[in-house]
């Protein structure tokens, strides 16, 4: 079996970034990009315009940024694999890593697999519809974009994020409606009463989008009430996904400590697992802020923290 001293899973901001620091420090990383488990590059790669990135005043477009991002990694020498890791063995030293094709023992790992962002089947809100046309699964990073300006808002959920959100849109549409389906929300009382307070914020209880049309970009979205069935049209700038996300931990079987909505667990303040030379950094560890900058900065701190160790115990140059 192959040796490595680090092996990254996961190619988004967290993964590249990971690799970039760590082949610089001489370590000769191998990076699964992922295959089926989404678009290499990761969730960058379903946007368009990234505005909040620094060091790129005009933005960038999700894609081009995450380009770059490899093409740095692969420029200092990591070994980029373009396959999922589909199982991990933690409880022996070296660790082994099995890609769909490739397997290694690995000193150390880092684990960048990010967190999927629920979206909800709904005509016209999928991909080659109006997704990222006015349909998107992120009110931070996108809500200051021009089209959502003085337009009215949409967001579905009824959980903390989704009240969080309705209320950040609130700077930037005329009014932000929360689509919610039942007739209570589930945030927390507080996040409640800022929202239900809000001038311009309204829920629309009991009810559902059950489509989504436009031209070009969002025009309008056709909600059912499910007490009465009743339907009715509204116009519309555009809709945010706020159903959670999904962290991809499923392929670590039981390995690592996770939390209740199955993130990894980290030590505060590092990318410390519940085992040694194992790491986490980016979406998978990180359902707070779940922004590339704060991804790709703790992978910054992952490859440090896995450099160190490993030097500590002498398991590298
Ligand atoms: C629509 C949208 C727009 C956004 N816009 C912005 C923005 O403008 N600015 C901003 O800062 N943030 C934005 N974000 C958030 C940002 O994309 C994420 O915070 C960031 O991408 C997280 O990076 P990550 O490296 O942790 O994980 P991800 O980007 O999720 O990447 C994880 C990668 O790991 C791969 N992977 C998963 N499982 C495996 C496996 N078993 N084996 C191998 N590979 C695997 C996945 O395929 C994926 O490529 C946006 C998010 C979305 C959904």
């Amino acid at each position: 079996m192959k040796k490595a001293n680090l092996v990254i899973i996961g190619s988004g901001p967290a993964g590249y970034t990971a690799a970039i620091y760590a082949a610089r420090a001489n370590l000769e990383p191998i990076l699964f990009e992922g295959f089926f488990s989404g678009p290499a590059g990761g969730q960058l790669m379903t946007t368009t315009e990234v505005e909040n990135y620094p060091g790129f005043p005009e933005g960038i477009t999700g894609p081009q940024l995450m380009e770059n991002c490899r093409n740095q990694a692969l420029r200092f020498g990591t070994q980029i694999l373009t396959e999922d890791v589909v199982d991990v063995e933690f409880s022996q030293h070296p660790f082994i890593v099995r890609g769909r094709e490739n397997e290694f023992q690995a000193a150390s790992v880092i684990i960048a697999t990010g967190a999927t962002a629920n979206r909800l089947n709904i005509p016209g809100g999928n991909d080659g519809e109006f997704w990222q046309k006015g349909v998107t699964a992120c009110a931070v990073c996108d809500g200051a974009m021009p089209i959502f300006r003085n337009r009215p808002l949409f967001v579905i959920g009824g959980g903390d994020s989704a009240v969080e959100e309705a209320t950040f849109l609130t700077k930037f549409g005329s009014m932000v409606y929360l689509v919610h389906r039942r007739d209570k929300l589930r945030a927390s009382k507080i996040m409640q009463q800022r929202a239900l307070e809000h001038p311009k914020l309204k829920v629309i209880w009991n009810s559902e989008i059950i489509s989504i049309e436009g031209d070009k970009v969002v025009q309008s979205v056709q909600i059912r009430n499910n007490l009465t069935q009743q339907i009715t049209t509204h116009e519309a700038g555009g809709v945010f996904f706020a159903v959670g996300h999904t962290p991809n931990t499923a392929f670590l079987k039981g390995q690592l400590e996770l939390d209740d909505k199955a993130y990894i667990k980290v030590q505060p303040g590092t990318c410390r697992t519940s085992k040694d030379l194992v790491f986490a950094c980016g979406d998978v560890q990180d359902h707070v802020y779940r922004q590339a900058i704060t991804a790709a900065g703790s992978g910054c701190m992952a490859a440090i923290e896995a450099e160190r160790e490993l030097s500590a115990r002498g398991i590298t140059a």
